[in-house]
């Protein structure tokens, strides 16, 4: 039997194949859940459709997490088709490309608040609608980077936005633990995705974090399934409260001796 034979999850932010959200989603179901997907925009469907229905996804269903009404469409459809849910995956962020690049004390007021409202505040809404449903308790877990406790370049805004979200996430443990629902974060070293392109320089950075993480590895949607999948499930019953990182050891380094290091790698 699998680890989550019965337990329904509800996955926010798959876009395309190499969303991290889909990772999490094949792992998932892997071990037996059964998966609702919820795509950003109509014109997402056409790509999210055929993945969903790859792995028996009976529901669909398009919100934007900034949308109260979108987002209870989305939880009363659960509520009708299987009266309660065990796990939230919140793999969803935003910022525009002039919030990711360039001098940070430059970036607009208005692209940080928005940046934060889509990538940050939308997990307290997505969670507060889960606990109703939640009845025998959940798992809930986000997607952060490192960029939140160490500068990294360009990551301006979404830096700001993910230490929002760290933030949020223990206060969400702490507020929803009484409910037996736990709430962690997972920080993923960087993968090539369709919103990892809007950051300026990102493959320098992937090269880097190739080149000075321990282990020498990029760390792969697949591998941030296999966490989330540890999170989903009663394996990781205790643990609330956390950023949990897949990294290849990434965070940990201080300092590297960078030039040695890609004269071994060419
Ligand atoms: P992705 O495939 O582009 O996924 C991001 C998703 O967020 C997309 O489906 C996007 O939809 C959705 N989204 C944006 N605004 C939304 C809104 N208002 N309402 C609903 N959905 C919205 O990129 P990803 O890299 O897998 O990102 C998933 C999560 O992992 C994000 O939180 C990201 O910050 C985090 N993360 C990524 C990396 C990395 O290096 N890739 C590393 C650590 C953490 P649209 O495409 O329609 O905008």
């Amino acid at each position: 039997m699998g680890l989550l034979e019965g337990k329904i999850a509800l996955i926010f932010g798959v876009a395309n194949k190499n969303s991290i959200g889909w990772g999490i989603a094949k792992a998932l179901q892997r071990e037996g859940a059964t998966i609702v997907l919820s795509y950003a925009m109509d014109k997402l469907e056409r790509r999210v459709r055929p993945l969903g229905e790859s792995i028996g996804c009976e529901l669909m269903l398009q919100a934007d997490v900034t949308d109260a009404e979108e987002l209870d469409a989305v939880y009363r459809a659960i509520a009708e088709k299987y009266g309660k849910l065990d796990v939230l995956v919140h793999s969803v962020a935003f910022a525009e490309r002039d919030a990711l690049s360039g001098r940070f004390s430059a970036m607009s007021r208005q692209a940080l608040l928005d940046a934060i409202d889509v990538s940050a505040v939308s997990l307290i809404e997505l969670t507060r609608r889960a606990e109703a449903l939640m009845i025998d308790g959940g798992s809930v877990m986000s997607l952060t980077y490192n960029a939140s406790r160490k500068v990294i370049p360009n990551y301006n805004a979404m830096a700001i936005a993910k230490a929002a979200l760290e933030a949020i996430t223990m206060y969400l443990a702490a507020d929803m633990g009484r409910s037996k629902i736990r709430v962690n974060a997972i920080s993923a070293g960087a993968i090539k995705t369709l919103s990892a392109g809007g950051i300026a320089g990102f493959r320098d950075l992937l090269k880097y974090a190739e080149v000075t993480s321990p282990m020498n590895e990029l760390v792969s949607q697949d591998d941030v399934g296999d966490l989330a999948l540890f999170l989903a499930s009663d394996l990781s019953r205790r643990i609330t409260g956390e950023v949990i990182y897949v990294d290849a050891g990434y965070n940990i380094m201080g300092y590297t001796d960078v030039e040695t290091l890609m004269q071994e790698v060419e």
